[in-house]
């Protein structure tokens, strides 16, 4: 089998880096090199700028919902067809479990399929303000939409994005994440060969480097960023974004709470939390890092979370009896290896997964833990560690349980676990949080939109709402007058 290669697509053709570079992207499960793409930055997102605005500005994309419909659809189809091959590489770029990386693909599909139909109803509004003068309210799309995405849900976190932006008629230049490059290219394929897209409408670069990203952000001819990443990076980027004054999505990152009341079944559910907590390795916004169970309940949550934590399998991505992959790097693994020792210093570790005797040398394998730590201003609580760490806390009361999962600067998804509905839903609307999952986590669906409270950010993707992030509502008043009425 040849070595992978990633070009840029600018303007409908495979383009290199000006400097030539070109970068190797990295088996986390092995160490070993998957293939290379061509490593760009602020000329390339230059180029796709360029081509992206030309699209919008002389071409009739904005105007053609049919055909955005007919595109979007033709994409998942391409996707659906691929989607083996595509799960093959994404695990193997990535170390995302293969069946979890075939789940992702199918509600990339389903994503695609729901803005096709999406595309063809963005509807205004009419008002007659006064006898014979009206008000159109109607939905433009925002221009070029510039997005950045990163690696750990490579194929949903850049269709989320991108398809909205296409169906409300944007022209759009993507940044891929280099820990994904090869995979999003591959993915990004299906649409390149759509003959009915017209050339400029979506463009994508990959880089080693910030600049091309940088580039994006300040540029006058982005109407609006789309970008999904750390906190820390999204602040950067809205500073950055200032001087242009456009529109910002951002969804950023999480440390989510699973409020666990003493109804619920420690043995029955630990298994739930424990596959929460591990999804992606533990590398998704949304994995559960914080179990708050009540103070009655500690002990046999604390064994079965143990229990669960155990006889996880941690293997290969694409061995099919593995629970869990490895981390995104070997700088990712060690990362969490420290955070782990360092959790000591404010509470207790109970279970210091640690790397496995038996994991291949280059792959970076890590074990699930669990620590205990209560001090609310402790990193613990605080930080994002986004790695398969998962902290237990205890609380006396409802009132507490809610004070407690919501500290911290985070909001961006937590769980409710009680067959107590009123409580259930009592707990969630309490909580500050884009997304609360009542005796369920991770549940992320094309229907429903996602999106942060507070340092998670803001706007919403998935669901209807996404597309008004690529949309401006525009005012036409006229004064049209009314009809004489007939002389009798
Ligand atoms: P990251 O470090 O913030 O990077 C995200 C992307 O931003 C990368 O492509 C990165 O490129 C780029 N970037 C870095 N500096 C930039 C700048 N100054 N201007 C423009 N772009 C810049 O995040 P990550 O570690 O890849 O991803 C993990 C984070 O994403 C976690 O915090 C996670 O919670 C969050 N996340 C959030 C959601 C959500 O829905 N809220 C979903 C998934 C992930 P380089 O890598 O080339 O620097």
């Amino acid at each position: 089998m040849s070595t992978p290669f990633a070009s840029h697509w600018i303007d409908a053709r495979a383009v290199r880096s000006e400097s030539q570079a070109v970068a190797q992207s990295i088996d986390p499960n092995t160490g070993a090199v998957v293939g290379e793409f061509a490593d760009g930055g602020a000329h390339e997102a230059e180029l796709a700028i360029a081509a992206a605005r030309r699209a919008f500005d002389f071409g009739d994309w904005a105007q053609q919902p049919r055909l955005r419909a007919q595109v979007l659809l033709a994409f998942a189809d391409r996707l659906e067809q691929r989607q083996r091959e595509l799960a093959g590489l994404m695990a193997r770029e990535t170390g995302k479990l293969l069946k979890a990386a075939m789940g992702e693909l199918a509600g990339s599909v389903s994503e695609l399929r729901f803005y096709a139909g999406l595309a063809r109803t963005i509807f205004g509004r009419t008002t007659e303000v006064e006898p014979g003068a009206l008000s159109l309210l109607t939905r433009e799309p925002a221009g070029v939409a510039g997005i950045i995405v990163p690696w750990n849900a490579p194929a949903i976190l850049l269709v989320r994005s991108l398809a909205p932006a296409m169906a409300a008629g944007c022209t759009s230049v993507l940044k891929l994440a280099p820990q994904s490059a090869l995979f999003q290219n591959a993915m990004m394929q299906c649409a390149a060969d759509i003959d009915a897209l017209p050339a400029g409408v979506v463009n994508w670069f990959a880089e080693t480097g910030s600049g091309g990203g940088e580039a994006l952000v300040a540029s006058p001819d982005v109407d609006v960023i789309s970008f999904t990443g750390s906190s820390a990076v999204g602040q950067r980027i809205m500073a950055a974004a200032a001087p242009t004054l456009k529109r910002l999505n951002l969804e950023l990152g999480g440390k989510a709470p699973c409020v666990v009341f003493q109804d619920a079944d420690p043995a029955a559910i630990a298994p739930q939390l424990a596959a929460a907590a591990t999804i992606a390795s533990g590398q998704q916004c949304t994995a559960a890092d914080r179990v708050l169970v009540h103070e009655s309940r500690l002990e046999p949550m604390r064994d079965a979370l143990i229990r669960a934590f155990r006889d996880m399998v941690v293997g290969p991505a694409d061995a099919p009896e593995s629970q869990m992959g490895p981390l995104i790097d070997i700088a990712s693994r060690d990362r969490i290896v420290r955070l782990v020792e360092e959790s000591g210093r404010y509470g207790e570790v109970l279970l210091n997964g640690g790397i496995p005797d038996d994991a291949p040398a280059g792959g970076a394998f890590i074990r699930p833990s669990l620590v205990a730590v209560g001090d609310l201003d402790s990193p613990v609580v605080q930080e994002e560690f986004f790695g398969p760490v998962l902290n237990l806390e205890s609380f006396r009361d409802e009132s507490e349980a809610v004070a407690r999962a919501n500290v911290g600067r985070y909001g961006l998804s937590a769980s409710v676990w009680t067959h107590d509905g009123a409580r259930a839903q009592r707990v969630a609307r309490a909580l500050r949080s884009g997304t609360v999952w009542i005796n369920n986590h991770n549940k992320l669906l094309a229907e429903a939109e996602t999106g942060g409270y507070r340092a998670s950010g803001y706007g919403r993707l998935h669901g209807a709402e996404a597309m008004m992030e690529f949309l401006e509502t525009k005012h036409i008043y006229q004064e049209v007058g009314r009809l004489q009425p007939l002389e009798r």
